[in-house]
C-alpha cells in the first residue's frame, strides 16, 4: 500500500509541484489547506500535470484536509500515520504587512505547531521549506554565502518576510536541538532562491511577479538587482530528495543558481517576445529615479538598499549530496512566461491573438 506524505500549504505554488511529483512517484497526499471550501478545486487543478495512470486514481490519492498556520486544530489529525511530512507553507505577501508579526507569528508558530504534532505522531523526518532570505539578509554581501551563514533579524535593512523565514527556521532547529539525540524524527531544511518556473493555473505566487510585471510592461526600465533563482520544478525534486536521503538529517541546502541580473531576465523575454508583439522594457533604471519613488514607497526602500549589491551564494551542497541538477535561467524564465499567457495571468499578445 503506498505511504501518505502529508505537504503543508496545498494551494501554494512550490506544494502543488512537490504533490505532483509526490503522486508521480508513488506517494499518496495529504495536504493542509486554511478552507477545504475554498480549495475545493484542488484535485482538478492537479489532474492534467500528473501522469495518466496517477491521474484515474487522483480523487482517492490525494486528500485535503483543514489546518492554519496560527492555530493548533486539524494538526495531529493532519500528521497521523505519515513518515514524512514537507512543510512548504508560510506567508509569502506581494507587499509587506503595516504589522511584521503578521507574517513571523504564522510563519515561526506554525513551523513549531508542524514540528510539535509530526514529533507526538512519529514522524520520522520533516522537511522544512525556508529560504535564502533566511541566508544572506540584513548583511554585508562581501563574501561567499554557504549554508553556514544567517540573515541578520536585527539589521534595519531587513523586511519582515526576511524576518519571518530567519525566525521560523531558527525556532525549528531549536525544538530539533531541544528533543535531544535520542528523537526518532529528524529535519531538513530547504532553502530556495526566488522561484520561477510554470504556473499550474491563473494564479501565481508573489514570486513570479517580476516577469509579470515586465511582460505587462508595467516597469519603465529594469533595476540593477541580481536575485538567486531556481524552478519550482527542481525546488519540488529537492524537497523529495531531502525526504529520502539519510544522510540529509540535519542538513540546511541552499537552492538556487547563481545570482542573475533582473535585466538578463528581461533581455531573454525580450529576445523570445519581442519578435511575437511584446515590448519588453529592459533599459538600466537610474538609481536615482528608484530613490524618488522610494521616498513615497516603504517597500521600494528596503529594495532600493539592495540596488547594486552583489549576491554570490555556493550551491555545491545540494548538488553533491542531493544530486540536483537545476534547469538554467533562459528555461525558468521562459516556462514562466509561457505559464503566464496560457492561463491569462498577462495578455496574450502573440499574432494568433490580433
Ligand atoms: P504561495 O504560493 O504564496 O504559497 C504560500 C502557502 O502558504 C499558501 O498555500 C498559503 O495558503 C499558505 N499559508 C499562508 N499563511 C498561512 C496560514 N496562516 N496557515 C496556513 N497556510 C498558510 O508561495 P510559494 O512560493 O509556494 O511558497 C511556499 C514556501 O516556499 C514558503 O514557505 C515560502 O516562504 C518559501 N519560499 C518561496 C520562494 C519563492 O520565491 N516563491 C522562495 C524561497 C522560499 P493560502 O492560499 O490559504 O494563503
Amino acid at each position: 500500500m503506498p505511504e501518505t506524505v502529508l505537504v503543508t500549504g496545498g494551494t501554494g505554488f512550490i506544494a502543488q509541484h512537490c504533490m505532483i511529483q509526490l503522486l508521480d512517484a508513488g506517494y499518496d497526499v495529504r495536504t493542509t489547506v486554511r478552507s477545504v471550501a475554498r480549495a475545493t478545486g484542488l484535485t482538478a487543478l492537479l489532474a492534467p500535470h500528473v501522469g495518466e495512470s496517477v491521474r484515474s486514481q487522483i480523487d482517492r490519492r490525494l486528500v485535503v484536509v483543514e489546518a492554519d498556520l496560527t492555530s493548533d486544530a486539524g494538526w495531529d489529525e493532519a500528521v497521523a500515520g505519515c513518515r514524512f511530512v514537507l512543510h512548504v507553507a508560510s506567508p509569502l505577501p506581494l507587499a509587506m504587512p503595516k504589522d511584521e508579526s503578521d507574517l513571523i507569528v504564522p510563519a515561526r508558530d506554525g513551523s513549531l505547531r508542524v514540528l510539535e504534532a509530526s514529533q507526538r505522531a512519529g514522524v520520522q523526518r520533516v522537511v522544512l521549506t525556508s529560504s535564502i532570505a533566511a541566508i544572506g539578509y540584513g548583511r554585508e554581501r562581501d563574501h561567499l554565502f554557504t549554508e553556514e551563514d544567517w540573515s541578520n533579524v536585527d539589521s534595519p535593512s531587513i523586511d519582515a518576510y526576511a524576518k519571518s523565514k530567519t525566525l521560523a527556521e531558527r525556532a525549528a532547529w531549536e525544538f530539533m536541538r531541544s528533543l535531544g539525540p535520542s528523537s526518532r524524527m529528524d529535519l531538513v531544511v530547504i532553502n530556495p532562491g526566488l522561484v520561477l518556473g510554470p504556473l499550474l493555473a491563473g494564479e501565481w505566487s508573489s514570486s513570479g511577479e517580476a516577469i509579470k510585471k515586465i511582460l505587462d510592461r508595467k516597469v519603465p526600465g529594469i533595476p540593477d538587482l541580481v536575485f538567486p533563482l531556481i524552478d519550482v520544478r527542481d525546488v519540488a525534486a529537492a524537497h523529495l530528495a531531502a525526504m529520502t536521503t539519510r544522510s540529509a538529517a540535519g542538513q540546511r541546502y541552499i537552492c538556487a543558481l547563481d545570482a542573475v541580473p533582473l535585466r538578463e531576465i528581461a533581455l531573454i523575454l525580450a529576445r523570445h517576445y519581442g519578435p511575437l508583439g511584446y515590448k519588453i522594457p529592459t533599459r538600466r533604471l537610474p538609481k536615482f529615479l528608484l530613490r524618488l519613488a522610494a521616498l513615497f514607497d516603504h517597500d521600494l526602500r528596503l529594495v532600493v538598499s539592495e540596488i547594486g549589491q552583489p549576491f554570490l551564494i555556493d550551491s555545491s551542497k545540494i548538488r553533491r549530496e542531493l544530486g540536483l541538477s537545476p534547469r538554467d535561467v533562459k528555461e525558468m524564465t521562459l516556462s514562466t512566461a509561457d505559464s503566464m499567457i496560457r492561463y491569462g495571468v498577462v495578455r496574450d499578445r502573440t499574432p494568433a491573438d490580433q
